[in-house]
């Protein structure tokens, strides 16, 4: 590919994105109340202040900056003339928060998963195998609606983490596992995907019912919802014998980025997020390659009505940008994988505890036994 035309692709990017920041900011400054209050207190009018991503970076240096804690002042006032859907973050580390998510909402949610899909080379006729966390959490949504997943040319498999009661005996607890396992067999996935805990713990119980991977041939497993620690990812990888991919999605942000197959980091699904890294106290960007904390806003086209606005808004995360090129032909940024300090340990398996990550598996699988 020549270089101009990859300059070319960079340019359209970053036009796309700075009139996606107008459209975005402009929407909330109109439409809530709260961030209409944190734009005025910064002296800052998105109609002829904001052209784009540095002067929404101007805009967080004056104070126009939104954390967990403000998620629920930050619903459009029109949502309530709007079909939506709830859906609730796993609470992994704070409390849980609650989305409002209007149909231009998902749409924008399920390019972002379509887009992972592509970047894991998810080939015409696959099959993927699915393990979403329980509904109402966010990784329960992004495996059912992304159309991706039902189109025809894949096909999808979605094990919603079955527990096998305790008061069955021992012969039919045998059979139930078995029968999951046959499921799995038959259905022979190219891919696995979900939430890491139910990909490890889930699978751990299967293999000691005698689940074999070595009669399975899969491609790919990859990880949505919070940071999955590396050790995890390696870990989960290995057990199911396939090459591990790290994604990182969120509630608030809806997929924010996916690793290639050249391993380089995390491509920021920057066509409708854009996310950089900040020192809070110093209320600064930092520097390529160095770490901060994450600074995003979710981006909309003109016309397009969320119903939660994302802006200037950081999940806590630590990760670093890195670059625009990769290997693999992609122009978006390049991020490192991100990591979270949790603040509680997680709640019934979501999430997990960096501090505790030593023992993460054998815990998951003390839950799993004690489940069945
Ligand atoms: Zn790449």
């Amino acid at each position: 590919m020549q270089v101009t035309e990859v300059q070319q692709r960079r340019d359209d990017l970053d036009r796309l994105m700075d009139l996606k920041v107008r459209a975005a900011t402009r929407l909330a400054y109109d439409h809530n109340e709260f961030l209409h209050g944190l734009f005025k207190s910064a002296g800052i009018n998105p109609h002829t202040d904001i052209s784009g991503r540095s002067d929404l970076l101007k805009a967080y240096k004056k104070g126009v900056r939104t954390s967990s804690q403000d998620v629920a002042k930050c619903y459009a006032d029109y949502a309530a003339q709007l079909p939506l859907l709830e859906i609730w973050s796993s609470g992994s580390s704070g409390k849980p928060k609650k989305f409002l998510l209007s149909k231009d909402a998902l749409e924008r949610w399920n390019r972002g998963f379509s887009k992972a899909w592509s970047l894991l080379r998810v080939a015409d006729g696959e099959k993927i195998l699915v393990f979403p966390a329980p509904p109402p959490h966010m990784t329960s949504l992004s495996y059912s609606l992304t159309p991706f997943l039902n189109s025809p040319k894949v096909r999808t498999l979605v094990f919603r983490v079955p527990s096998i009661p305790k008061s069955l005996a021992a012969e039919e607890k045998e059979r139930l596992a078995q029968s999951y396992i046959d499921m799995i067999y038959d259905f022979n996935p190219d891919h696995v995907s979900g939430a890491g805990w139910a990909m490890d713990a889930f699978a751990r119980m299967l293999v000691s019912y005698g689940l074999s991977m070595e009669k399975l041939r899969v491609k790919t497993v990859s990880f949505g919802g919070d940071p999955t620690p590396s050790e995890q990812r390696k870990s989960i990888g290995e057990l199911w014998r396939a090459e591990p991919f790290d994604a990182y999605a969120t509630s608030e942000a809806a997929m924010v980025g996916c690793e290639c197959h050249s391993h380089s980091g995390i491509h920021i699904n920057e066509d409708d997020i854009f996310l950089t890294t900040v020192d809070p106290q110093a209320a600064e960007e930092v520097a390529r390659n160095e770490v901060g904390k994450d600074l995003c806003t979710n981006l909309y086209n003109e016309g397009e009505l969320p119903a939660t606005f994302i802006i200037n808004y950081s999940h806590n995360d630590n990760l670093a940008l890195l670059s625009d090129k990769c290997t693999c032909g992609e122009v978006t940024m390049l991020a490192s994988h991100p990591t979270r300090d949790f603040k509680k340990k997680p709640i019934a398996g979501f999430g997990f505890d960096m501090k505790e990550k030593k023992s993460l598996v054998q815990r998951a699988a003390r839950k799993v036994r004690r489940a069945i």
